[in-house]
């Protein structure tokens, strides 16, 4: 966006302070700077060329994108956007901090979000995961997935196995979606990768690609649609392809979960962005989960305060983290499942520190316990 359209949404502003009670910044800091009225005023003090103070600086950094204002504001600000809008000026001024500017040195020259090498990619693959080289559906892993969370391709692989859905893999040649530069405004930079990276799996002729990173499935259905292209290939989020397996009768479950308590936290990127609630929702009532709700839920499902108010504000983010798992704890819930990797680790790392009984799942690796499996 530019100034001026910035300067229309500041002043579509009413200063209700609708957003505030639903901001993951704000509810885990108490602190008006960090609800979204506060960096609408950071913004607007930047525009007026007024230097910030570091923790109006900050302000900028402690949002996770999740959306949850902009649904909440009766003047339709688009918060997101003032935000993209402020990080990229900080950045022209060289305030972007050195922990995301190695973020995206990394993605730049190793085509992830992680200082790790892209031969890496593959480490997760092994003897208990079946791959059809140029099979016409490819699974994209994400980085965090492929580095830190291999159990979790592992799972993905071996229950789409169990439904004899032929898959293969882009490995070494994958790489990273490029949310980053999306959410810190660098609009050439995820143009150039969009455009990148749709062509390289277009050449691979995969007809179809399966995600089960919520925020690459984001960026591949939404975000490239709308700064570059819609790719020629169709893209499903894993929770779509194992919904639609079990209704094909591809998948079949033990009675080992009938009765599990558990709880599905919307992930922001698949819930608000692109309106997936029903069938992470389905998959588990068919495995005979008695499935509850958080009190948000679905589009006005409470973000889980990670990645970037994590890497920033730690603190705000674990009390937001807290929130959910309190609730889950109160209700009776054994398992909390997401289809997120940052959820996932960030509501890990919650749980423990607080000594919860209380599970943490992924969909993909809750769906394999409990299969009736060869694989
Ligand atoms: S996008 Fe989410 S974290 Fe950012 S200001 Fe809005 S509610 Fe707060
Ligand atoms: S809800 Fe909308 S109008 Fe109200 S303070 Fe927030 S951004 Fe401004």
């Amino acid at each position: 966006m530019e100034a001026e359209s910035i300067w229309r949404e500041i002043e579509k502003c009413n200063r209700c302070e609708n957003c505030k009670r639903v901001c993951p910044g704000y509810l885990g800091s108490e602190n008006e700077s960090f609800s979204p009225l506060g960096r609408i005023k950071s913004t607007e003090k930047l525009l007026r060329g007024e230097e910030l103070s570091k923790s109006e600086r900050e302000t900028a950094y402690a949002c996770t994108l999740c959306m949850a204002c902009e649904l909440e504001c009766p003047a339709h600000v688009k918060v997101t956007e003032l935000i993209k809008y402020l990080r990229a000026r900080l950045d022209t001024l060289g305030a972007t901090p050195k922990r995301i500017r190695h973020v995206f040195e990394n993605m730049s020259n190793l085509g992830s979000v992680l200082r790790e090498p892209p031969h890496e990619r593959l480490k997760w693959i092994d003897g208990s995961t079946e791959l059809t080289p140029g099979a016409e559906t490819v699974y994209l892993t994400g980085c965090i997935v492929a580095y830190r969370l291999r159990d979790i391709a592992k799972d993905v692989v071996r229950v789409l196995n169990q439904a004899e859905l032929r898959i293969d893999v882009l490995g070494e040649k994958e790489n990273c979606c490029g949310l980053n530069f999306f959410q810190f405004g660098k609009n050439e930079e995820i143009a150039k990768l969009a455009k990148k990276n749709i062509e390289s799996i277009e050449r691979t002729g995969a007809k179809s690609v399966i995600f089960s990173c919520s925020s690459c499935y984001d960026v591949y259905s939404t975000i490239y649609p709308s700064i570059y292209r819609e790719p020629k290939f169709e893209v499903e989020h894993i929770s779509q392809t194992i919904h639609r397996l079990i209704m094909d009768g591809k998948l079949n479950f033990t009675d080992e979960c009938k009765g599990k308590k558990v709880v599905f936290k919307d992930p922001c990127h698949l819930g608000r962005r692109c309106g997936i609630y029903r069938e992470p929702r389905e998959i588990l009532k068919y495995m005979g989960a008695e499935l509850i709700e958080f009190k948000e839920n679905r589009a006005n499902a409470l973000c889980c305060g990670a990645p970037t108010i994590r890497l920033f504000s730690p603190q705000i983010s674990e009390k937001v983290g807290e929130l959910l798992i309190r609730e889950a704890q109160e209700k009776g819930v054994s398992t909390i499942i997401t289809s997120c990797p940052f959820c996932y680790l960030h509501l890990k790392l919650v749980n423990e520190r607080l000594n919860s009984k209380v599970e943490i799942q992924e969909l993909p690796v809750f769906v394999h316990n409990y299969l009736e499996r060869k694989y």
